[in-house]
């Protein structure tokens, strides 16, 4: 299929439109009827809906990208399919089953075919969702939910290359807490992190960094990344106690920086005293991929990290990430999956 005329240079990580979209609704009983691809747009709901009264909806994230074997690819989509049915299940919804979630996925991203853009120059972000969309008063599950997949052509997250980011820990705001949704890809999440991005984006950072909610010693991640920490051999991340989205990105870093590099890696109370003096710091998500931290703002003082400068490691994770991503390097640990 020939590849749409876009600019493809001009595209921001941003909502592009595309050809199509695919919708599935259960009935009463929450079983899931087929579901169809219609065309890229608006949708009609309930204004009694669960997911606008209560915010009762999950979400993923994943990209498909073109790669070196002139294919087009996913990285870890098994990976989403379990994370979906996990965040369903925390806010009792139906979960999709995982077959029927890679199908699905499958589906809409053949039709958006030549939406997905050329290697190098960004990808074709799929967005899932999954909300309560039949109608309720009181509080409860939503009698029906709807399962929706859209796409839209992405450019690179930072254009112009990658600037390590300057962050701010805040002591004012949590994102979640234990015990709570963090650890689940669900809306509501990201609704209270909005305030705080926003007020560090009026003082000029990138944005937050979280600490824990128990005792503020420990980071916890950034608003839609997890956090990393280098010193030395020992690369450490927080350990996944409640509040913390279970990163695919994170999983993998894990695993790359341990097989393919050699470091010691820990899952742990990550002190924010140690990262402020770390050697190298970086987030890690689907959206950002791997990223340099090179300045932490906390209570009025500036840390700079690796004289804000991307560090060694952090450049060969990402290098060999993104050299998987796109089948420029094979694929050892069997994460990629063709269309
Ligand atoms: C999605 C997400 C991440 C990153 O997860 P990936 O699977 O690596 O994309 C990290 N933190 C939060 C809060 C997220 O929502």
């Amino acid at each position: 299929m020939k590849i749409q005329n876009l600019d493809w240079d001009q595209l921001g990580f941003n909502v592009n439109p595309s050809r199509s979209m695919f919708i599935a609704e259960t009935d009463e009983d929450g079983n899931w009827k087929p579901g169809k691809i219609v065309p890229y747009g608006n949708i009609s709901i309930s204004p009694a809906s669960g997911v606008l009264n209560y915010g009762q909806g999950i979400f993923e994230g994943i990209k498909a990208f073109r790669s070196a074997k002139d294919r087009i690819v996913f990285f870890r989509l098994e990976e989403n399919a379990k994370r979906f049915a996990a965040s369903a299940a925390r806010v009792v919804m139906p979960p999709v089953p995982q077959q029927l979630f890679i199908d699905t996925i499958h589906e809409v991203v053949k039709a958006n075919e030549d939406y997905v853009p050329p290697i190098g120059r960004g990808a074709l972000y799929i967005r899932p969702l999954l909300c309560g969309s039949g109608p309720v008063l009181g509080v409860s599950p939503a009698p029906s939910y709807s399962f929706i997949v859209f796409v839209s052509p992405v450019g690179p997250y930072f254009k112009g290359g990658v600037k390590p980011l300057n962050l701010l820990v805040t002591k004012d705001y949590h994102r979640a807490a234990p015990k709570g949704i963090g650890n689940a890809k669900a809306i509501g999440n990201y609704s209270a992190s909005l305030y705080p991005q926003r007020l560090a984006k009026a003082r000029g950072y990138d944005e937050v960094i979280y600490l824990n909610a128990a005792n503020e010693k420990f980071v916890e991640e950034v608003g839609s990344a997890n956090l990393f920490s280098l010193k030395g051999k020992v690369l450490k991340t927080p350990r996944l106690a409640g509040s913390i989205l279970p990163g695919i990105t994170r999983m993998s870093v894990l695993r790359l920086a341990k097989d393919k590099l050699g470091l010691k890696v820990e899952e742990t109370d990550l002190e924010l005293e140690e990262m402020l003096t770390a050697d190298e710091v970086f987030c890690t998500g689907t959206a950002v991929v791997v990223c340099p931290i090179g300045r932490i703002a906390f209570d009025a003082e500036e840390h700079v990290i690796n004289q804000n400068k991307m560090g060694e490691v952090t450049r060969e994770l990402r290098n060999l990430l993104t050299g998987i991503q796109t089948e420029r390097t094979p694929d050892e640990f069997g994460w990629i999956t063709s269309l």
